[in-house]
């Protein structure tokens, strides 16, 4: 099994490696793969991604093609983050459509391009993760926003506008009105 022995790193039993053995290499032939699987690490932006260990619902199909495997279909996940003004929890749910080629070790499209230009299929196998993580980044906003309208924090003392009461500001006191007003409080 020379091609195994290229990628020792691959784990048939890793639940982002797709095992082709089953599926025959002739074009049309489908393999549904319904998993779910745990979410690996740093998968998203600084403010917004799918936490650690959350459930990956990948609903995908394998189609074997003249040279290689088409893997399509959609990734579900919860997803956690930070509004990019208010800096308040944001979660949402991420829903992404997935399409990745796969070519055949030595065949034409193997030959001819890139590695990074096309994926590969290491022997019978299909390393998921480096397109699932792309799918899944580009789909995420770099400044997510909790809502659209998402007034931001006050730039005076930092709390989010929507927490603070309508009309909320910080009106330069002459600090002679402030000794006077603070007298009347005591006053009071
Ligand atoms: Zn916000
Ligand atoms: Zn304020």
């Amino acid at each position: 099994m020379p091609h195994q022995q290229q990628h020792p790193h691959l784990d048939p039993r890793s639940p982002l490696v797709l095992e082709t053995r089953d599926l025959p290499r002739r074009p049309g032939a489908l393999h549904a793969v319904s998993r779910k699987v745990p979410a690996p690490k740093d998968l998203g932006l600084e403010l917004i991604g799918v936490p650690q260990g959350a459930e990956l619902d990948l609903q995908l199909r394998m189609e074997s093609v003249s040279e290689g495997v088409l893997v399509s279909g959609t990734i579900t996940s919860p997803l956690a983050g930070e509004c990019g003004r208010c800096l308040r929890p944001i979660s949402d749910t991420l829903d992404v459509p997935f399409q990745e080629f796969y070519a055949y070790q030595h065949s034409t499209t193997d030959e001819t391009t890139d590695e990074d230009e096309v994926g590969r299929l290491q022997g019978d196998l299909i390393d998921l993760e480096p397109a699932l993580r792309d799918a899944v980044v580009l789909s995420l906003a770099a400044n997510p926003v909790c809502r659209e309208d998402c007034p931001g924090l006050c730039p005076e003392c930092g709390v989010p506008m929507d927490e603070l009461p309508a009309g909320h500001t910080h009106e330069q006191v002459d600090p002679r009105w402030a000794a006077l007003s603070q007298m009347k409080t005591s006053e009071e």
